[in-house]
C-alpha cells in the first residue's frame, strides 16, 4: 500500500486567528515548534516556552526574521511561579489577554521496576503537574479574552490509550492527562474556556528518532502498527491543536482527539 503522505498546505486557514494570543510550551521543538509555526500561520501572536534556552533562542530567531510576532521564554514548567511570572508578561505585552494554550512541554521518562520516587516526581511534576501550573497562570488573562476564542490543548498520547512494555512513568502520566482534561474541561466551562487533549501516534521529531537510534527494522515494525503504516508528522499534529482552537470546534470540550494513524484503534490485524 503506498503511504498517504500529509498536506502540509496551510493555506485555507491562513489568518483565521488573527489577533488571537497563543502560549505553546515545549515549543522549542517537535510539535511544539510545528504548533507555533501553525499558530503563525493562522494569524494568532505567538508566546512559546521552553527549557531549552539554545532552541528556543534560535527558532525566535528564525520566525522574528521571517517577519513574525513571536517571543521566546525559558520556563521550566514545572516551577509553578516560573510559569505565572512569565504568562504574566506575555498578557502584559498582549493586551492584558490570552487565548489559546497548548500545553506540550513533557519529558520521555520511560521506567518501570527501576523507577524510585524522585523519577515519579520528576515525571508526574512536568507531563501532568506543568500542564496545571501552566492553565492556572493562564486562567485569569483567558477568562477575559473573547469568549468564543478561549481554549487549551493538553498533548497526551497514543500511550494514554493502550500499554507498552517498560514505561510505567511515561504511560502513567500520559493517562493522567487525559483526566486532567475532563476535569479541567468540566471548571473551566462557566468561563466559556474549552478544554482538550490531542493524543498523537508516534510523530518524526527528534525525540522519537533516538528512540529508534538507526533502527531501520524496529522502525519499519513501529510504523506497521498505525494502520496507516507510516509515522506521523508534527505539522499533521499541530494542524488538529489549532483546529481545536478554533470556531470549528465551538461545541468540543472534555474530549480526546487521537492524531495516531490508527494505532490506538488497530487490532491485532495488522499489515
Ligand atoms: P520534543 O522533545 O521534541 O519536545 C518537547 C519539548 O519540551 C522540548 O523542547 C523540551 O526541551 C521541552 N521540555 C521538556 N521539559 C520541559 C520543562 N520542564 N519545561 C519546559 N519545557 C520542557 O518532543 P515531541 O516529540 O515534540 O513531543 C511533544 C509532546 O508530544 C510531548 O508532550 C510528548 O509526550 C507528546 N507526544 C509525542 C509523540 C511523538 O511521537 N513524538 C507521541 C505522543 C505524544
Amino acid at each position: 500500500m503506498a503511504a498517504l503522505q500529509p498536506s502540509l498546505d496551510a493555506a485555507s486557514t491562513k489568518d483565521r486567528l488573527k489577533g488571537r494570543v497563543a502560549i505553546v510550551t515545549g515549543g522549542a521543538s517537535g510539535i511544539g515548534s510545528a504548533c507555533v509555526r501553525r499558530f503563525l500561520n493562522d494569524g494568532a501572536l505567538v508566546a512559546f516556552f521552553d527549557i531549552d534556552q539554545a532552541a528556543g533562542k534560535q527558532l525566535e530567531a528564525e520566525l522574528q526574521a521571517a517577519g513574525f510576532e513571536t517571543k521566546f521564554y525559558q520556563v521550566d514548567v514545572s516551577d509553578r511561579e516560573a510559569c505565572f511570572k512569565a504568562v504574566s508578561h506575555v498578557a502584559s505585552q498582549y493586551g492584558g489577554c490570552i487565548n489559546f494554550l497548548v500545553n506540550c512541554a513533557a519529558v520521555f521518562m520511560y521506567k518501570a521496576l527501576d523507577a524510585d520516587t524522585s523519577d515519579w516526581a520528576q515525571v508526574m511534576s512536568v507531563n501532568v503537574a506543568g500542564y496545571s501550573n501552566m492553565v492556572q497562570a493562564c486562567f485569569p488573562h483567558m477568562k477575559t479574552a473573547e469568549p468564543d476564542a478561549r481554549s487549551v490543548v493538553n498533548i497526551a498520547s497514543i500511550f494514554a490509550h493502550v500499554s507498552s512494555a517498560s514505561k510505567w512513568t511515561y504511560c502513567t502520566s500520559k493517562g493522567a492527562v487525559l483526566e486532567l482534561t475532563r476535569c479541567m474541561a468540566l471548571d473551566l466551562a462557566k468561563d466559556d474556556i474549552r478544554v482538550n487533549s490531542v493524543s498523537p501516534g508516534s510523530i518524526n521529531t527528534a525525540a522519537v528518532a533516538k528512540f529508534f537510534a538507526g533502527d531501520e527494522d524496529q522502525k519499519k515494525w513501529f510504523e506497521g502498527c498505525h494502520m496507516m503504516n507510516r509515522l506521523g508528522e508534527s505539522a499533521e499534529v499541530a494542524a488538529a491543536i489549532v483546529f481545536l482552537c478554533s470556531k470549528d470546534a465551538s461545541f468540543i470540550t472534555g474530549a480526546d482527539l487521537s492524531v495516531d494513524g490508527g494505532y490506538a484503534a488497530v487490532g491485532p490485524e495488522r499489515h
